[in-house]
């Protein structure tokens, strides 16, 4: 969770939602990312997902029921959906997400009971330090309306 907080800080820096992935499996980390949607245009491109794609293409198959994620922060409904269909082992996450959180905040996906499979889930850990991130960067975007040093850097050019 620790190698989760650094890559969201990284993505903090990088002027993206601050959300750090990591996929561990036989003690051994297979797999990191951090939140690449506004970098890539893409909103599908959230830490989660991009930690899952990583985990199986370094594992040559689709199917994780050996790894655990470790989340900085609890799952939307598209990665907790794609935490299911890749038969995920385990979820660590860190803060909740009162607006988005697929594992019990707002939905249950990762452990609803009529899907094929259920996710052993295990959230709060490093709980503040993983919110605090979040708040600070949005405390930064509403004051300046930009976060970190590519938006800095585009701010720049356009002033
Ligand atoms: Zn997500």
């Amino acid at each position: 969770m620790r190698l989760a907080l650094a890559l969201a800080k990284k993505a903090y820096f990088l002027g993206e939602v601050p959300v750090g992935a990591v996929a561990v499996c036989d003690d051994e980390v297979i797999a990191w990312a951090y939140n690449e949607k506004e970098k890539r245009n893409d909103a599908t491109f959230h830490a989660e997902m991009l930690a899952l794609q990583r985990a199986a293409a370094y594992l040559k198959r689709w199917r994780l029921t050996d790894v655990t994620l470790y989340c900085t922060l609890e799952p939307c409904p598209m990665c907790a959906g794609a935490m299911v269909n890749a038969r995920l082992g385990r979820l660590v996450f860190g803060a909740r997400d009162p607006k988005a959180g697929a594992a019990g905040s707002i939905l249950e996906i990762v452990r609803y009971p009529l899907l094929n499979h259920q996710v052993e889930t295990c959230g709060g850990i490093l709980e503040e330090e993983c919110a605090e991130l979040l708040s600070s960067f949005f405390a930064d975007l509403r004051r300046d309306g930009r976060v970190g040093r590519r938006r800095s850097t585009r701010n720049r050019v356009d002033g």
